[in-house]
């Protein structure tokens, strides 16, 4: 396993690890042994960042991660969660400094740990982002002071946004998804700033939450239907050469030296265990020629994501 440097927090982080949205059961339903097998089997296997949120399973999540990580070294594994999102609906979100303040001992004590490594604020898009920049991440600081997390960090979807909050008040982190991956190369405008600023790098979901899967994606996608088709002609494209469009998907985005680390999700042992596998294995460069000319057309390619007068905002 390779360990990259996540910005200037010192952390060194493997460059595949692990985002427990699955053990949530937010792709299907799971098992919850199985899922503990996949966080011990990953950490044996050099994994040591775990992602994960009390949004994901409405919690579930946290609590099966909890349970897995009972009895493990807290040195041996680097924990992030967030603070913010708590459903689906507009409503559901809440980065008020009193929500974000509880909302941090709750995760706390589902995990079953004194600190997190680092605390996100959850999808900012969805938020004001004068709160964002107010009174969220001040509350944060004022956690990190108390010692119950290290560092503080933003997750969404619009590259803009993280940048626009970046801009404006210190932070440790960003986590951004879909915006690496075979399909959608976007992050990259990005990383020149974030290494200017000492802000580390975290990019999740390099099978676009199921989009370069032969499984493909689940009901509640929101990629557009034409997307989800020409996926689809890739995975089968790959099928048909006998390989696999994840792990061409998995290996594509940890090449990248400037994202310190890739989070991939799944409950399934054996999927994990694939996929740190195949990141010690050589690209088949003939093949990711191939399979980029079939998904050209939708290059960078995205959906909206957030309050509408959040995505607005230029870079
Ligand atoms: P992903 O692209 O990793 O896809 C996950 C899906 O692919 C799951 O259905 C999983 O079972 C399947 N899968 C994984 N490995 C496989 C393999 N070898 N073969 C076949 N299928 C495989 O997307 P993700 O789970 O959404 O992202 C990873 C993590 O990143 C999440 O768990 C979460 O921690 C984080 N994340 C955060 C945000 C945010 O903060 N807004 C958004 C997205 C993801």
């Amino acid at each position: 396993m390779e360990y990259r440097i996540l910005g200037n927090t010192s952390l060194r982080v493997s460059a595949l690890s692990f985002g427990a949205s699955s053990l949530g059961g937010v792709f299907r339903d799971v098992n919850q042994a199985d899922a503990i097998r996949a966080v011990h089997l990953s950490l044996d296997l050099g994994i040591n960042f775990i992602d994960v949120s009390p949004f994901y399973g409405l919690t579930k999540a946290e609590t099966v991660l909890g349970k897995a990580l009972a009895g493990v070294r807290r040195d041996r594994y680097i924990l992030a969660t967030k603070v913010g999102r708590y459903g689906d609906q507009i409503g559901d979100f809440d980065f008020s400094a009193n929500r974000v303040t509880v909302s941090v001992d709750e995760s706390l004590a589902r995990l079953g740990v004194d600190y997190v490594d680092i605390i996100q604020a959850h999808d900012i898009e969805f938020g004001d982002l004068r709160q964002v920049i107010d009174q969220t991440v001040p509350a944060l600081r004022r956690l990190q002071q108390a010692g119950k997390v290290r560092f503080v960090g933003i997750t969404g979807l619009p590259l803009s946004v993280l940048q626009y909050v970046a801009e404006r008040v210190p932070i440790d982190t960003i986590l951004s998804y879909c915006h690496y991956e075979l399909n959608d190369t976007s992050l990259e405008s990005l990383t020149p700033y974030l290494k200017d600023k000492g802000i580390g790098v975290i990019s999740a979901s390099p099978l676009g939450m199921g989009l370069l899967s032969t499984r493909g994606t689940p009901p509640w996608h929101p990629a557009p239907s034409n997307m989800k088709e020409i996926c689809a002609r890739a995975a089968a494209h790959c099928r048909d050469r006998g390989a696999d469009l994840e792990k061409l998907a998995i290996q594509f985005a940890v090449a990248n030296p400037d994202i310190a680390t890739t989070l991939v999700g799944s409950a399934n042992p054996a999927n994990m265990e694939r996929n740190i596998r195949w990141i010690g294995e050589p690209i088949d460069r003939a093949l990711l020629a191939e399979v980029l000319q079939i998904l050209r057309p939708i290059h960078n390619v995205t959906w909206p994501s957030g309050r509408p007068e959040n995505n607005l905002h230029p870079a």
